[in-house]
């Protein structure tokens, strides 16, 4: 019998409440009271998990249904605080109990995060904290709201990429500026919100007894194993290995489009993407999602049996919602039912190599919800951020040779190769510019917003493309607008890079031996959340630092193998 009954309804407090109070109560006297204990509300927590799951998918399946959107940020709303004060409280209980020190080992990561979640927890953060997801629910409306009248149609910004990546340079042009136009009509309210923001963060964190922000963040992440320092000396190494091939890629583009210096419009600079430079048209690996869905089950069934069965599990269990249309939320996410233990996949695929990109992304994470699905607790299950896109980054590149069941002609699966792996180089000097800026911001929390301005343009010379912003500055200044993490999830972002240099090492491996790299691969998912970082990485026989020479010997071998596809 579990705990909670399997038909609970988790939407209504009224409904959780009762179980609750039974877990703040009830007597604990017997000798193995506490591991119930944690075991009942790792149960309630599954259930409670699943239904905000349900909720938001309901919701970004269907954004045009005001009744899915009102019953998720219902459920935000209202049930969110009040599980926090309880989470502290139940906290509190579990590590003030007299038996604490005989817990097995097994509860030993469990306990040093609950230790670290008391520690900042205050409940007058709590109404500070419902302020601050309506700010930033105010934002993504207003992004998402944003769409421009270019070619005969109202059009939205994912829409638009399109454009972008056209052969015509003066589409490309026009396509940039009218986005850029509409971007700046609403740049004043985005850094209002912004600066509410950081004020109500300054003051979470003070009122948590931390100094900055930024020393409250790395307690409230669990970032346990790598400090502020570390952060900084990967920027810097960053800087020093990736920035010379950015600067030759770029020059390359430069030569073939036949100009002395590219325009924003010439290629993404945090993806490094643009037109082909050989003027070919854009791949397209597949032409709708059932041959997108069958032929990744044939190149996952080339790589491994366990893999392919995994990924024909998924098919079968139908949680997949992968075509784009009308009212879907952009982007891609996997989410994993706790409850029914089954990843579902979210993502709006047109047909693109990027489109193709997600999905192998996605079916990383969703392998690795497998992986560590057989683990009791859902707190073992909850794998940290910085491994979890090791298995879903190291998954876009172990499918690398398996590309040609996309294509027929091997010029284009080495197109699509190509790309992808400047796309790895391009990312890493963006993800030190997010999170460098951030560390100023969160250090600077009383700065202005000409000193932010400065800020973020002295990173875009340190880690971006050479370009020719003239007439543009005032996008160029507040072009940080654009990377929604800074409004949604503050100091998310340098675990892209982390587990970047994760994936690297497995491709690594996997280039020599792809048998052993995807032993290692499951070895470490498996593990879900029982290891620290440093030890997942050892589990997958990988290294975790963030010195320059380790991350030559990564991105020198990108390099090599990038020349190798074109020679
Ligand atoms: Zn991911």
């Amino acid at each position: 019998m579990t705990f909670v009954p399997d038909d609970f309804d988790a939407s209504k407090w009224e409904s959780i409440e009762p179980y609750v109070n039974d877990l703040l109560e009830r007597e604990l006297s017997c000798s193995n009271c506490l591991e119930e204990l944690i075991a009942d509300s790792s149960n309630l927590a599954e259930h409670i998990s699943e239904t905000g799951a349900l909720l938001y998918i309901n919701m970004t399946c269907d954004t045009e249904d005001e009744g899915k959107k009102n019953a998720f940020l219902s459920f935000v709303e209202n049930i969110r605080p009040k599980l926090s004060k309880f989470s502290d409280e139940l906290n509190r209980r579990i590590v003030n109990h007299k038996s604490i020190g005989d817990m097995p080992p097994r509860y030993d990561l469990m306990i040093r995060g609950i230790k670290s979640d008391i520690e900042i927890f205050r409940e007058e953060n709590i109404p500070l904290g419902v302020e601050q997801t309506k700010l930033v629910t105010k934002a993504q409306g207003i992004t998402g709201a944003m769409t421009v009248d270019f070619d005969g149609k109202e059009r939205t910004f994912p829409e638009m990429r399109g454009f972008l990546e056209s052969n015509d340079r003066i589409q490309r042009e026009s396509a940039w500026k009218s986005m850029v136009k509409r971007w700046m009509e609403n740049s004043d309210e985005l850094s209002d919100i912004f600066d509410e923001l950081i004020t109500i963060r300054h003051k979470i964190a003070l009122n948590s007894g931390f100094k900055s922000y930024t020393n409250y963040m790395f307690r409230a992440m669990h970032r346990f194993d790598y400090t502020v320092e570390d952060c900084l000396t990967f920027h810097k190494s960053i800087e020093e290995v990736c920035m010379p091939i950015v600067k030759k890629i770029n020059s390359e583009r430069c030569t073939s489009f036949d100009l002395k210096i590219l325009s924003p419009w010439d290629v993404n600079e945090k993806s490094g993407s643009g037109p082909d430079i050989a003027g070919k048209n854009p791949l397209r690996p597949f032409d709708n999602v059932d041959e997108m869905v069958t032929k990744l089950s044939e190149l996952f069934h080339n790589m491994s049996n366990d893999l392919g069965t995994k990924f024909d599990k998924l098919v079968e269990m139908d949680t997949l919602d992968l075509e784009t249309r009308k009212g879907k939320a952009p982007g891609g996410y996997q989410y994993y039912l706790e409850k029914s233990r089954i990843p579902f996949i979210f993502m709006n695929a047109a047909g693109l190599q990027g489109d193709l990109e997600t999905m192998i992304h996605e079916s990383g994470h969703a392998f690795h919800s497998l992986y560590c699905g057989h683990l009791d607790l859902i707190d073992e299950r909850d794998y940290p951020i910085e491994f979890a896109e090791v298995a879903s980054m190291s998954m876009e590149l172990l499918t690398q040779p398996n590309w040609n069941i996309f294509y027929e002609k091997q010029e284009d699966a080495n197109r699509a190769k190509i790309s992808h792996l400047e796309g790895v180089v391009f990312l890493l000097p963006w993800i030190a510019t997010i999170d460098a800026f951030q560390h100023w911001i969160y250090a600077n929390p009383g700065h202005t917003r000409e000193e932010r301005k400065i800020q973020w343009i002295s990173l875009r010379e340190r880690f971006g493309s050479e370009m020719n912003w003239e007439g543009h500055e005032d996008f160029r200044e507040l072009s940080w607008q654009q990377q929604g993490h800074l409004f949604g999830v503050p100091f998310y972002y340098v675990e892209y890079g982390i587990a970047q240099l994760g994936a690297l090492q497995l491709w690594q491996t996997h280039r020599k031996n792809p048998e052993k790299a995807l032993k290692d691969y499951s070895n470490a998912m498996e593990l879900g959340n029982t290891k620290t970082l440093p030890d997942l990485f050892a589990a997958a026989e990988l290294k975790l630092g963030f010195d320059e020479k380790h991350l030559q010997s990564l991105i020198g071998e990108v390099e090599v193998a990038m020349s190798e596809i074109k020679n």
